[in-house]
């Protein structure tokens, strides 16, 4: 398998830049998801690491090897895409099999190479299918195959998962993720499905308009994310962004909103965010850090009285939704409680996983965690 570089790669379309200068390492057996929004270039950029895509500027590297020149078939990667791109006179079996043919591998070792990947994709039985006698499931899993037979320096996943459902989805999820951890491959995934992206990528990209917004392990992008836009990507339900002013008073820091609620603003962040004393600026909340769970007082947590204006539940937890002086809040409730629209709760905004946003840069101010 291949580590890959992808070195200040540019992809214009006219005047139009579709991918506007990105680098990236990723590293060989890692898993790396590119994520963001319909049109922010993540399909442009796997197509010219594919090959399928000329490069207008920059450098696409295979383990040190340069390869923006190269034609597709010698970068020697697969790709596995959303229509799953099987031929519909073939069995699932000539299918995977097809490229080995191709290539002169004997017919014994096709059988083989076929037979290892259909167990490991739990296809075996479904062999002599031809395409249009398997679910959309047991399709994406032969078109896995016809990349795994192949066993390629990489593989390309382009939104491989967006025409099943949401259980088989889910399903599916497990499944390649199983795959990875026995394949030790380098794979690159586009998705547009923060969730998806969170629970399959060792690394995980987000883009927005052609750019790297951020990049990183999954759980770190989602609890330190750098700017608004990364913040409220990633993570469902959304992050709540709540307009305040941050008010210093005896040396202690706290953040007012505009009805007056004031919250606190936990002590170990004061030093990083001493400079916006006496600033308008937006304080991000997650729905998880807003809740009806009142066990604990700690300092850094403040009871919001609200007005339920939407429920709805979502299994052991439903999602509230109230505003506060024209702005809408997300916050995570017990289902077990009787509630209603027009109902009045009780929330616990946990202030300790606060995030304070810079109002022009959208930046998330870094909450200098040595001191935190
Ligand atoms: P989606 O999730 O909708 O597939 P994406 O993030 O994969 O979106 P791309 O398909 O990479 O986005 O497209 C990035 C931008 O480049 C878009 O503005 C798109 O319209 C433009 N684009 C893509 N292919 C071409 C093309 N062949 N000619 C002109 N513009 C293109």
């Amino acid at each position: 398998m291949a580590r890959i570089v992808l070195d200040n790669l540019v992809k214009r379309y006219g005047d139009d830049e579709a991918v506007r200068g990105v680098t990236l390492a990723i590293e060989n057996g890692e898993f790396t998801v590119l994520v963001g929004p319909s049109g922010c270039g993540k399909t442009t950029t796997l197509r010219m690491i594919a090959g399928l895509e000329e490069v207008t500027s920059g450098n696409i590297r295979f383990d040190n090897e340069s390869v923006e020149n190269l034609p597709p078939k010698a970068r020697d990667v697969a790709m596995v895409f959303q229509s799953y791109a099987l031929y519909p006179h073939m069995s699932a079996r000539k299918n995977m099999a097809f490229s080995l043919r191709m290539k002169g591998v004997s017919r014994a070792e096709q059988e083989r190479l076929v037979q290892s990947a259909a167990e490991l994709l739990n296809i075996t039985a479904l062999l002599d299918r031809k395409p249009r006698e398997l679910s959309g499931g047991q399709r994406q899993r032969v078109a896995m195959g016809r990349a795994i037979v192949r066993n390629p320096r990489a593989f390309l996943f382009d939104e491989p998962l967006s025409n099943l459902d949401a259980a088989l989805r889910a399903q599916m999820r497990i499944e390649i993720k199983k795959i990875h951890q026995k394949l030790q491959a380098t794979i690159v995934y586009v998705t547009h499905d923060q969730v998806e992206a969170m629970t399959l990528a060792d690394k995980i990209v987000v883009m927005r308009d052609g750019r790297f917004e951020q990049v990183g392990d999954p759980v770190e992008v989602y609890q330190h994310p750098t700017n608004k836009f990364v913040a409220g990507f990633i993570g469902s339900p959304r992050m709540n962004f709540i307009p305040a002013r941050l008010v210093a008073e005896n040396g202690a820091l706290s953040a007012e909103l505009r009805d007056g609620t004031v919250l606190p603003v936990p002590r170990g962040r004061w030093p990083a965010y001493r400079p916006y004393a006496d600033q308008a600026v937006e304080i991000g909340l997650r729905p998880d850090h807003l809740t009806d769970r009142q066990e604990t007082n700690a300092p850094s947590c403040h009871f919001l009285d609200a007005t339920i204006d939407v429920i709805e539940p979502t299994g052991a937890t439903s999602l509230i939704t109230f505003s506060i002086d024209g702005i809408e809040f997300a916050a995570i409730a017990d289902s077990g409680v009787p509630r209603r629209p027009g109902d009045r709760i009780r929330l616990r905004a946990d202030m300790s996983h606060m995030h304070l946003i810079d109002l022009a840069s959208e930046k998330v101010i870094a909450p200098d965690c040595s001191t935190a």
